[in-house]
């Protein structure tokens, strides 16, 4: 992705943080979504028999999670960033759009390493293993592309298809393209953005939480450290992020390391190193979706 401002926006983060202790009251963690067990039938006393007292309606235990679904009900939306066809396609990914506080490009190439592996193909790798790990804990999971066509979509159609899934949660996938000597990766989160079609006012509480799991969940997963060239402690706030402003849903980006650094882009091309990544992401909605918001 395009990081051109960043140090501008990292600025932003402090006030969003006291802004999201405030607003933790609010139940993006509750179980509306949980299977509910109905009690079972209260067998009936003997007939005909005197002495028979009332048999009590027994108290229904407390609805058990399932520790093999525990996200069951739950629907998360995966972002692959870019596409592998986008380089083919200036003319439809230069279009500019609309992300509420101004004009972008439709989307971006993305970055690759020394190499060739491309941002592109990392993402979708690692798309696939979450979903692939989310499904299993019984979440529904919706992939914004697939592969399955030509170019893009537009950051902008990226966030609507969060947005049209009702997602509980959400998250684009990158890999960044930072100074060679830098790396490390970090998760980005929504800045207050209200402008135009951008509303992140609801979003940007949970998606801090989000953003924290995550961050959390990544490291322990890869023993990746924090990004030592941008952000602050592997977090940052940016309000120039189509698919961030105009996400109605609980959404952060990862930038999972630096594939311009030599270092991160070994890791990022081992198939292995990338099934630890998708774990810790996975890991990170398993721990947002299950604890309470307090
Ligand atoms: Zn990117």
């Amino acid at each position: 992705m395009n990081h051109s401002h960043r140090h501008l926006r990292s600025l932003l983060a402090v006030p969003l943080l006291l802004t999201g202790l405030a607003g933790c009251g609010t139940a993006a963690g509750a179980p509306a979504g949980a299977p509910s067990v109905a009690p079972p039938p209260v067998a009936s006393s003997p007939a005909g028999s005197p002495t028979a007292t009332p048999t009590p309606t027994p108290t229904p235990s407390p609805t058990p999670k399932s520790s093999a679904e525990p996200l069951a009900g739950r629907t998360i939306v995966i972002d692959p960033g870019h596409n592998p066809g986008n380089v083919d396609h200036p003319t439809e990914i230069n279009q500019q759009v609309d992300v509420g506080n101004g004009q972008k490009e439709c989307d971006t190439t993305g970055t690759e390493t020394d190499a060739g592996y491309s941002e592109a193909a990392y993402t979708l790798d690692v798309s696939h293993r979450v979903r692939d790990i989310l499904q299993g804990l019984g979440a529904k999971v919706v992939l914004t592309q697939d592969g399955d066509r030509p170019w893009g979509p537009c950051v902008t159609e990226r966030a609507a298809i969060g947005n049209a899934a009702h997602a509980d949660a959400a998250i684009s996938i990158h890999g960044d393209g930072g100074p060679a000597t830098g790396s490390g990766f970090h998760v980005i989160m929504p800045a207050l953005v209200k402008a135009g079609a951008a509303d992140t006012g609801p979003i940007v509480e949970p998606s801090h939480r989000l953003g924290l799991a995550v961050r959390q969940s990544f490291q322990a997963a890869t023993g990746e450290p924090y990004a030592d060239y941008i952000a602050q402690q592997g977090l940052d706030t940016r309000s120039d992020l189509g698919g961030l402003n105009l996400s109605t849903v609980p959404k952060v980006f990862i930038e999972c390391g630096n594939m311009r650094n030599a270092g991160d882009a070994g890791r990022m091309t081992d198939p292995q190193w990338r099934q630890k990544a998708a774990q810790g992401i996975a890991d990170g909605f398993t721990a947002y979706l299950t604890t309470a918001s307090g």
